[in-house]
């Protein structure tokens, strides 16, 4: 049977496309895309004539029946989202359980994924992070994700839209209070890359000195607490008990 490639793209920065994605964009039969009419306006900037069919979230279960058919056929297919890696925060999985499931082979074409970039040059700890996608669009069920995330689980990263960022940084206060060290990034290989740290208010107010500032594609990030940090630290936590066992 054909293969099926899982292809990143840029985020932003048409440059960051890599040649393996080039090179196997223009040998498929068939090019699976989130929005055809946006892909194919990256295809022809990369002089690429492909195949082309639509693939998303409401059309995702049939389709990928009808693509593992020509897998299975023998022709080749190749996944790409609008912006990044397919299947974060975007479809495919469904693709990639259903040609799993039918031992047809699933190739990574890694490259740009906005999570990953936002993370490496935030400044917060990277060994261990937890990645929530996009937050629910209400208050309530917003709160109720992030309070469910348990401790030590590390950096916290969550994909925003512009409308919703300020109501989101009021819930992030409310869960986990008005200290806690944020970063966001927005922007990412554009012109107006930008990474912003502080508090919630402190980011709050930098959104709210130019409605310019509260457009554009964001990825929010929250530090862990300093405890969970020592949490983590199984040495410290058993000095400190024996110390605590000395005291009168
Ligand atoms: N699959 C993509 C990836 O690999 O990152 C993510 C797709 S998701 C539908 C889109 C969200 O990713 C945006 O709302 C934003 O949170 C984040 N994002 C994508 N591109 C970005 C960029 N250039 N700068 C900052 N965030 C970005």
């Amino acid at each position: 049977s054909g293969n099926l490639y899982i292809v990143a793209t840029p985020i932003g920065n048409l440059d960051d496309i890599s040649q393996r994605a080039i090179k196997t964009l223009s040998s498929v039969a068939w090019v699976a895309a989130e929005d055809t009419r946006h892909s194919g306006k990256l295809l022809s900037h990369l002089g690429i004539s492909a195949r082309m069919l639509a693939l998303h979230d409401h059309n995702e279960k049939q389709r990928a029946a009808a693509l593992l058919q020509k897998l299975q056929a023998g022709e080749d297919v190749a996944l790409i989202s609008d912006a990044g890696t397919p299947l974060i925060s975007d479809p495919g999985y469904s693709l990639v359980r259903l040609c799993r499931d039918a031992g047809v082979r699933v190739v990574p074409i890694p490259g740009p994924c906005a999570l990953i970039s936002a993370l490496c040059c935030a400044g917060l700890p990277t060994d261990k992070f937890h990645f929530i996608g996009f937050l629910p669009a209400k208050s309530q069920q917003r709160q109720n994700v992030l309070s469910a995330i348990p401790q030590g689980v590390g950096t916290l990263i969550c994909y925003e839209t512009a409308r919703r960022i300020k109501d989101c940084l009021a819930d992030v206060v409310k869960v986990f209070g008005a200290e806690r060290e944020l970063v966001l990034a927005k922007e990412l290989t554009k012109t107006f890359e930008n990474f912003v740290y502080g508090t919630a208010a402190h980011i709050t107010a930098w959104l709210n000195e130019d409605p310019a500032r509260c457009q554009g594609e964001m990825v929010l990030m929250i530090a862990p607490t300093l405890a969970a940090e020592e949490e983590i630290n199984p040495a410290a936590q058993q000095t400190l008990k024996l110390l605590m066992s000395e005291l009168p």
